[in-house]
C-alpha cells in the first residue's frame, strides 16, 4: 500500500473524491499489521472487526454529506493506558490483563466523534514506568529501523506503529518524557501538550502532577490535527484547563523569522551521542537560515531534575497504585486474610520496575522523610519552573536534543534502572515544569536510527512550538524517510 506513510490532507482528499473508502482504507492498514507486526509488537489488541463497523459508520456519514473532520475515516493507534470501552486496557500489566473497561477516556470520545477510526491499542511499559517498552508484562516492541533495538518508551507501541506505516497516527502519554523520546527514537513527531491542555479523564494515572496524553504522528501537521481533536477543557477532569483551543493547522505557515530561539547551554553536554548533538546544531543552524534568532540561555537546576523527578513520580504513583488491591477490579489473588490478599495480588500482579517505584515512593513520603525528600523535591521543581519561565521571558521557544542517544539495543539496559532513567535526561524538567513540547525528526546517526529535535515553549502556546517544528521539518527532508520494511515494496 503506497498510502501507507501518506499525510492526513493527502488521504483525505482521496476519501473525499471516493477514490478511497474508509472501510478500503482501514483494511489496508490491518493488512498490513498483519503482516508486519509479528516483529514489530506494536499492538496488544488489535480490533479488526470493530475497526471495520466504524471505518463503515465513517463512510456512511460521509455519504450523507457530514464529511468536514479532518479524522473522518483515519484509522488510529492507541496506548493501552487511555481506556476504550469494550476493549482491554491492560497498562502492560499482568494486573490489569483482563480489564476490559466500561466507558471511554475524553480523548477517545472525541476521536469518536471526529469519525477516526480507532484500530487498537499499543504496548507499553508497564503502568507507563520506563524508557524502553521492555517493561511490558507480554512483550518488547521493536525499533522499526532496526528490529534488534527498541522502540523507546513507554509510548513505544504507539511510536513504532506510527513509524512503521500500521496507524496514521497514535496517542501516547508523557509523563517523563514518554511521548517526545520514543517519537524521537522512531523518527516520529511527537507532542507533550502543557499540563491541562488535554483531559486525562479515562487515562491510567502514572504521576498525577505530570501526566498529559499528547498525540505522535508522521508529520507536524498531522500532529496539529490530532491535538486540536483531543485538546480542550473537560469538567469530567478539574486539573484541564478552560482556555481556547486554537486552530493549531492555521500557525503551521513555515514563517518563523524574528523568532526568538533560545538554546540552553546544559542540554549539550556530558553524556550526549555526538552525532545527536551535531545533528541538533545542524538544526538550530536550518532554523537560523529561516530567519529565527538564536539565543544562548541558560536552565541552572537541569542536573536537578532526574533526582526530582524519581522523587516526585514515584511519589505520585505509589499512591496511584494503591488502588490495585485484589478487591475492586483487575487481578485478585485471594488469599487466607485480606493481607494475604493484597500481598499475593499485588507481588504477582506488578514488576519489578513498578515495585521499585512504589518502594522508592512510599519511602519518600514517610513520616520522618516527607520534608527531605518530597517536601524538597517540589520546592526544586518550582526553582526549574522558574529556570523556564525566565528563559521564555526572552525566547518564543527553546531547543535542545530530544534524547541523549539515539535507540538503543533491546537489553541493553534492563538491568541497570539508573541507565534507563538517563535516557529521559532532556524530557524530564520541561515535564516538571508543566510547559509544552515537541520533537520532530532532524536527522540520522550512523547507523540509520533517528535523532530527535525537541522544541520546547511556554505553558498553553503549542502554537508557536508546532509553527517552529513545521517550518524545520518543510526547510528538510528527513520527516519523508521510513524505516526499511519489507512491506514498504
Ligand atoms: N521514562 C520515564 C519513567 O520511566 C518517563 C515515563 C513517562 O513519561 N511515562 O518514568
Amino acid at each position: 500500500m503506497d498510502l501507507a506513510y501518506a499525510p492526513l490532507a493527502r488521504v483525505q482528499t482521496l476519501l473525499r473524491r471516493r477514490e478511497l473508502s474508509a472501510v478500503e482504507l482501514t483494511q489496508a492498514v490491518l493488512d498490513r499489521i498483519l503482516a508486519l507486526d509479528n516483529e514489530i509488537k506494536a499492538y496488544l489488541t488489535v480490533a479488526p472487526e470493530w475497526a471495520l463497523e466504524q471505518a463503515e459508520e465513517a463512510d456512511r456519514r460521509r455519504a450523507s454529506g457530514n464529511d468536514s473532520s479532518p479524522l473522518l475515516g483515519i484509522p488510529l493507534a492507541i496506548k493501552d493506558l487511555i481506556c476504550v470501552e469494550g476493549v482491554p486496557n491492560t497498562c502492560g500489566s499482568r494486573m490489569l490483563e483482563n480489564y476490559i473497561p466500561p466507558f471511554s477516556a475524553t480523548v477517545i470520545e472525541k476521536l469518536r466523534a471526529a469519525g477516526a477510526v480507532i484500530l487498537g491499542k499499543t504496548n507499553t511499559d508497564e503502568f507507563a514506568m520506563g524508557s524502553s517498552t521492555e517493561n511490558s508484562a507480554f512483550f518488547a516492541t521493536r525499533n522499526p529501523w532496526d528490529l534488534n533495538r527498541v522502540p523507546g518508551g513507554s509510548s513505544g507501541g504507539s511510536a513504532a506503529a506510527v513509524a512503521a506505516g500500521m496507524a496514521f497516527g497514535a496517542l501516547g502519554s508523557d509523563t517523563g518524557g514518554s511521548v517526545r523520546q520514543p517519537a524521537a527514537m522512531c523518527g516520529v513527531v511527537g507532542v507533550k501538550p502543557s499540563y491541562g491542555r488535554v483531559s486525562r479523564w479515562g487515562l491510567v494515572a502514572f504521576a498525577s502532577s505530570l501526566d498529559q496524553i499528547g498525540p505522535l504522528a508522521r508529520t507536524v501537521t498531522d500532529a496539529a490535527i490530532l491535538l486540536g481533536v483531543i485538546a480542550g477543557h473537560d469538567p469530567r477532569d478539574s486539573t484541564s484547563v478552560d482556555t481556547p483551543v486554537p486552530d493549531y493547522p492555521s500557525f503551521l505557515t513555515g514563517e518563523v523569522r524574528g523568532l526568538r530561539v533560545g538554546v540552553p547551554q546544559e542540554y549539550f553536554g556530558e553524556g550526549i551521542q555526538p552525532e545527536v548533538e551535531a545533528a541538533v546544531r545542524e538544526a538550530i543552524g536550518t532554523l537560523a537560515g529561516l530567519g529565527a534568532e538564536i539565543v544562548e540561555v541558560s536552565l541552572p537546576h537541569t542536573d536537578a531534575a532526574l533526582p526530582v523527578y524519581y522523587l516526585i513520580a514515584p511519589s505520585e504513583a505509589s499512591a496511584n497504585l494503591a488502588r490495585y488491591e485484589g478487591l475492586r477490579y483487575g487481578l485478585s489473588l485471594e488469599g487466607p486474610d485480606l493481607w494475604q490478599t493484597y500481598r499475593r495480588t499485588r507481588g504477582q500482579g506488578f514488576g519489578a520496575e513498578v515495585k521499585r517505584r512504589i518502594m522508592l515512593g512510599t519511602y519518600a513520603l514517610s513520616a520522618g522523610y516527607y520534608d527531605a525528600y518530597y517536601l524538597k523535591a517540589g520546592k526544586v521543581r518550582t526553582l526549574i519552573r522558574r529556570d523556564f519561565d525566565q528563559a521564555l521571558a526572552r525566547c518564543d521557544v527553546l531547543v535542545a536534543p530530544t534524547t541523549p542517544t539515539t535507540a538503543f539495543r533491546l537489553g541493553e539496559k534492563v538491568d541497570d534502572p539508573l541507565q534507563m532513567y538517563l535516557a529521559d535526561l532532556f524530557t524530564l524538567a520541561l515535564s516538571l515544569a508543566g510547559l509544552c513540547g515537541v520533537s520532530v525528526p532532524c536527522g540520522f546517526d550512523q547507523n540509520g536510527l533517528p535523532i530527535g529535535l525537541q522544541i520546547m515553549g511556554r505553558a498553553f502556546d503549542e502554537a508557536t512550538v508546532l509553527r517552529m517544528a513545521h517550518a524545520y521539518e518543510q526547510a528538510t527532508e528527513w520527516h519523508l524517510q521510513h524505516p526499511p520494511l519489507r512491506a514498504n515494496g
